[in-house]
C-alpha cells in the first residue's frame, strides 16, 4: 500500500549551473518514490537562475549583489509554498547568511550534508575538490572542519590540480562536457594523494562533480558527494513529518 500522508514542499533555487541541477530534479524525485513508494515524487517549486549572471558576480566581487538576488529569489519561494529552501549549488554558500535571513522557513545547508556525509566514510583524512572559492575560503572549507569537529583532516590537491578541477568547472562539467582526459587527471591526481599523503576519502564540495565518475576509476576509495549528500538531506525533509 502506498504512503498517502502529505509531504513538505522544497523550495530548490538551481540553475548553476543546470547540469548539475538536472541532478537534483532527478534525485530528488527519485529519493521521494524510494520512500514512498507508487508513483510518489517530489513537492518542489524551483527558482533557476541564469548561470552566466552568477558567474560574472563571482568574478567581478559583487558576492553581495548576487545574495541579494538569490534572497529575493527564497522569499518567492516562501511566499510561494515552500517549507524550506536549499541552494544547489556549494560556490554560492558564500551568501547563505542573507538567504537564511530573508526566510522564515529552514535552510538545508549543503555544508551540513556534506560535512556529515565525508565525517561517515571514517577516513582520517579527506581530499576536498570544488571552485577554488570552496577549496580557498573560510565559509566553505573552514566550515566542513568545523563540522568535522577534529575527528578528521581535511587536505586538498597542489594548487595546479585544484586549479584545474576549478577550470573544468566552469568549463566543461557546467557545459554537460565530461572529458575522458579530465576524469584520468583528476583521478590520478587523487590516487596521488593517497599514497603520498594519507588521504583515505575524497569530498566532492561542487554539485557538478559527480559527472566524472570517479568512482568508476577509485572502486577502493569512499567518495563523499555534495550533491547526493545533499539531496539525501532534502528528501528527508520533505518526507519527514
Ligand atoms: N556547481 C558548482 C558548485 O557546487 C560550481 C558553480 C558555481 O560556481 O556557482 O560550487
Amino acid at each position: 500500500m502506498n504512503d498517502i500522508r502529505p509531504m513538505r514542499t522544497l523550495g530548490l533555487i538551481g540553475g548553476m549551473s543546470w547540469e548539475s541541477t538536472a541532478l537534483y530534479y532527478s534525485g530528488l524525485n527519485r529519493g521521494v518514490a524510494e520512500k514512498m513508494g507508487g508513483l510518489h515524487s517530489a513537492p518542489l517549486l524551483l527558482a533557476s537562475v541564469d548561470f552566466q549572471q552568477i558567474v560574472d558576480y563571482q568574478l567581478s566581487d559583487q558576492w553581495a549583489q548576487a545574495g541579494r538576488e538569490l534572497s529575493d529569489l527564497a522569499k518567492r519561494l516562501e511566499d510561494a509554498g515552500a517549507d524550506a529552501i536549499a541552494l544547489a549549488v556549494n560556490t554560492m554558500h558564500k551568501v547563505a547568511d542573507p538567504i537564511r535571513d530573508a526566510v522564515s522557513i529552514p535552510f538545508l545547508d549543503i555544508r551540513d550534508a556534506l560535512g556529515d556525509a565525508v565525517k561517515s566514510t571514517g577516513a582520517k583524512k579527506a581530499v576536498l575538490l570544488g571552485t577554488n572559492y570552496v577549496a580557498r575560503e573560510d565559509y566553505y572549507y573552514g566550515q566542513i572542519e568545523t563540522r568535522l569537529s577534529g575527528a578528521m583532516e581535511l587536505t586538498l590537491l597542489p594548487q595546479d590540480e585544484q586549479s584545474f578541477v576549478h577550470d573544468i568547472i566552469y568549463g566543461e562539467l557546467s557545459k554537460g562536457n565530461v572529458d575522458q582526459y579530465t576524469r584520468q587527471r583528476i583521478a590520478k591526481a587523487i590516487s596521488k594523494a593517497v599514497t603520498e599523503s594519507g588521504v583515505g576519502a575524497v569530498a566532492l564540495a561542487c554539485t557538478e562533480l559527480p559527472m566524472l565518475a570517479l568512482e568508476e576509476l577509485l572502486p577502493d576509495l569512499p567518495i563523499a558527494d555534495s550533491t547526493t549528500a545533499h539531496i539525501e538531506a532534502c528528501v528527508d525533509f520533505i518526507v519527514r513529518r
